[in-house]
Parts: C-alpha cells; sequence; structure tokens
C-alpha cells in the first residue's frame, strides 16, 4: 500500500431539499411524499445518498409534516426547516452545517427528482477534486425557437444549450461564501449563486432518470425511467347525493352557480353533484365518504365551496399513484333545465378534477314529476368514477 501523505478529505454532505409545496402538481400531501413505486418520493434520494459510501451524512430540509410522515432519518442526518424559498432553505441546511470543515464536499439536491444515481454523484465528486463546482446537464434534444407573439420566431442554436439537473456539488466553504454574498440577490439553484463569485462551475454528464416530479403524470414518466413495475388495476366507484330545495338560497350544482328560485339547503353550499362525484372517487379508493373527511359536525366546513371536497378525493387518487380515467354526473331534477349549463358543469369539474374535458361527462334526467324529485322537493345526483390505480 502506498502512503499518502495528502490531508484526508472530509466524507461528502448532501442537502436534500424537500420544503416546496408542489402545488403545480395539486398534490394534497406535499408531493415530496408522493408514492413512487410503493415508496415516498424523497426517499428514493435519501436511500440512494445514504447507501453512497462516499456520503457522510446530510441535512434533509423539510416541514413537521413531512418528517412526522417520512419517520426516522439515516444515521448522520440531521434536518433543518424549509424557507419560504429555495434559496433560504439551503441557506438554512448551511446553519445546521455549521460545524462542518470548509472543505467537505457537499451536494444540493432536489426531491422531487428521485431518480438520482450513484454514477451521477461519482462523477460529481470526481469532478470537485479539480473544480469548486460542478453540476450535472443533459444536451437539449428539440429544435429550439424564440416565441414570437404566437408564431415560431429564430432557431436558437442548442448546441450551446444544456438542460441544468440537480445534485450540484460545491466545496461546502465556496457554497457558503455565495450564500453570504447573495443575500439579497436570489436564483433559482446555487450553481448560479457560485458563478457570482467568479468561480467556474464544472459539468458533468447528467442523467435523464433525474427528471423532475412537477406535474401528476411525472409519476407515470418517473416509473418508466426508474423501471417501476407498476401492475395497474381499474377501480369504480359510484356516488349518490340528495339534498333539499329551499327559497332564497342560491343553487350551486356542478361546480356552477346557476339563477333560480330555489336553492340547495345543506352544511356546505350544498353542491349535490360534486358532492356525488366527490363519494364516487372516494369509493373507488374504498376510503370512506364525504361524511367521514368533513363531517357535518364540524362547525369548519359551514358554507364550505364544494369543490374543495373534490380537490380533497382527486388528490388522494394523485398520492396514491392513480388517475382518475373518466367521471359521469347524472342530476336528477324537475327544475332547472341543467341542459344550457352542461357545458359550464364539464368545463368546472374537468379543472377541479384537473383532467381533460372528454374525460367528464355530465347528465341531466327529470323523473317525470314522480317522487321528490318530480315534486321539486329537492334534487338528486349519481355519479360513477373509474380510477386507475397501482397494486400495492
Ligand atoms: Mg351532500
Amino acid at each position: 500500500m502506498a502512503e499518502s501523505a495528502s490531508p484526508t478529505t472530509p466524507r461528502a454532505i448532501a442537502i436534500l431539499l424537500a420544503g416546496g409545496q408542489g402545488s403545480r402538481a395539486g398534490f394534497a400531501v406535499p408531493k415530496q411524499l408522493a408514492l413512487l413505486g410503493g415508496k415516498a418520493l424523497l426517499r428514493w434520494s435519501l436511500d440512494t445518498f445514504s447507501a453512497h459510501t462516499a456520503i457522510g451524512g446530510g441535512v434533509l430540509v423539510a416541514n413537521d409534516d413531512v418528517m412526522a410522515a417520512l419517520g426516522s432519518l439515516p444515521d448522520g442526518w440531521i434536518s433543518a426547516d424549509p424557507g419560504a424559498e429555495r434559496q433560504q432553505s439551503v441557506a438554512n441546511a448551511l446553519i445546521a452545517l455549521a460545524d462542518h470543515d470548509d472543505a467537505a464536499p457537499v451536494l444540493v439536491h432536489d426531491a422531487a427528482r428521485p431518480g438520482v444515481t450513484a454514477e451521477v454523484i461519482d462523477r460529481l465528486l470526481a469532478a470537485l477534486a479539480v473544480a469548486e463546482a460542478a453540476i450535472p446537464t443533459l444536451p437539449v434534444p428539440d429544435t429550439l425557437v424564440v416565441q414570437d407573439e404566437g408564431a415560431a420566431g429564430d432557431v436558437v442554436d442548442r448546441g450551446a444549450l444544456a438542460r441544468v439537473q440537480t445534485p450540484q456539488a460545491f466545496r461546502l466553504g465556496t457554497l457558503r461564501r455565495a450564500h453570504a454574498k447573495a443575500v439579497e440577490a436570489t436564483a433559482t439553484d446555487d450553481a448560479q449563486l457560485v458563478r457570482r463569485l467568479g468561480v467556474t462551475v464544472a459539468t458533468v454528464a447528467g442523467d435523464a432518470r433525474l427528471h423532475k416530479l412537477t406535474y401528476a403524470e411525472d409519476i407515470a414518466i418517473l416509473s418508466g425511467l426508474l423501471g417501476i413495475e407498476t401492475m395497474i388495476r381499474t377501480a369504480v366507484g359510484m356516488g349518490y347525493d340528495v339534498h333539499r330545495l329551499v327559497a332564497h338560497k342560491p343553487l350551486w350544482i356542478g361546480g356552477i352557480e346557476i339563477e333560480h328560485s330555489h336553492g340547495l339547503e345543506g352544511h356546505s353550499d350544498a353542491d349535490v353533484g360534486l358532492h356525488a362525484i366527490t363519494d364516487a372517487i372516494l369509493g373507488a379508493l374504498a376510503d370512506g365518504d364525504i361524511g367521514d373527511h368533513f363531517p357535518p359536525s364540524d362547525p369548519q366546513w359551514r358554507g364550505t365551496a364544494s369543490h374543495r371536497f373534490l380537490e380533497f378525493a382527486a388528490n388522494r387518487v394523485v398520492d396514491r399513484g392513480g388517475r382518475i380515467d373518466h367521471v359521469d354526473l347524472t342530476i336528477i331534477a324537475e327544475a332547472p333545465k341543467i341542459g344550457p349549463h352542461r357545458a359550464a358543469m364539464r368545463a368546472r369539474i374537468a379543472e377541479i378534477l384537473a383532467i381533460p374535458l372528454d374525460r367528464v361527462s355530465v347528465k341531466a334526467t327529470t323523473t317525470e314529476r314522480l317522487g321528490f324529485t318530480g315534486r321539486r322537493e329537492g334534487i338528486a345526483a349519481q355519479a360513477v368514477a373509474t380510477l386507475q390505480l397501482p397494486e400495492n
């Protein structure tokens, strides 16, 4: 064995950012907890980092709810509170790492990219042996043009461009200096802050598996990229709801307000159509009913706009790694006429569920003046929801 005279490099530290709200994806739980192949999204990165022998530990930046859902952290890992913005979250992690050596390599990574591999980590750490900063990039495969008021403008030279991924690797001291200088400035990633110090940021080959979870459909894309075998089953649920018609109340059906002499009575806005769809989705999930999740006895739901119930149910589907294939709503009413409002209801329901319009059906019928609906005492609605759900 050759004797090494060089001082030993401290083991690398990971900063795993799991503080975002995932608002674009429309997840009910933070998207970092969305299930991918039966495992919470942020676990993928956490497991890869903690299994890598060159990495001694890290900081998980996540709020208390995420920490509670995750349970314990691997050895050598601590947690830090997220900031309002990504940059503040990294700054909080740096405070948590105050007693670490400036020479330590640090990898800053977004939990929304679960496909981090040991090979990318190796390439970044190798680059840090000769550079103060390194980031993974990918070429741009598509032709790029400038948008020119809805028309295709000039072609941009894609050969001069690259897509930037994470993890991004730095010497801890370099990252500290970049953040200390950036107190008044903002950037969407740390490499930009480091470049402002005049530091050269090396690039290494990125990896398609580092695809970022932004939208709900990215779960399916990531499953394919990461080779997760997902068995899918079809689940169908039905919902039925009735509310009483009373004078001088607004009438909400199918997520829209309809001009009418009477409105529906109920604890919330009494939108019988959205309630039926909500129960249909919960039924397909075998996840109780609307009253279990939003008890009428709980004053906080008084007057609630029912799209919140439907959004909740749709988010439960996403959280399971599933998707809504179709909903079919039938409104049973003698009056008002539903026909003129069908298009608006379909559009609103599709919007709330974040699914295409052609997956939403709204139908209506009378009961030929028979029964309580025929006597205009109330309005009923029934719905069927068809979901695709991963097998556990
Ligand atoms: Mg109801």
